[in-house]
């Protein structure tokens, strides 16, 4: 299941939903208003709700 990272809505149909590729993730919205929001602060939404490694200081 995708989740809105906007909103943190569930994206339950993602064949209509509003969808970013941004650095090569797709990002799902539950409206055009989420991902308007996403488009002008990306990196705000991505730090607050995405916890992958992909960069590892050790
Ligand atoms: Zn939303």
């Amino acid at each position: 299941m995708e989740h809105d990272i906007v909103c943190g809505m569930e994206i339950k149909n993602t064949l209509s939903a509003p969808l970013i590729i941004y650095k090569g993730k797709t990002y799902y919205f539950c409206t055009d208003l989420c991902k308007i929001q996403f488009e002008q602060e990306p990196e705000k939404y991505i730090q607050k709700g995405d916890s992958e490694q992909d960069e590892h200081q050790d």
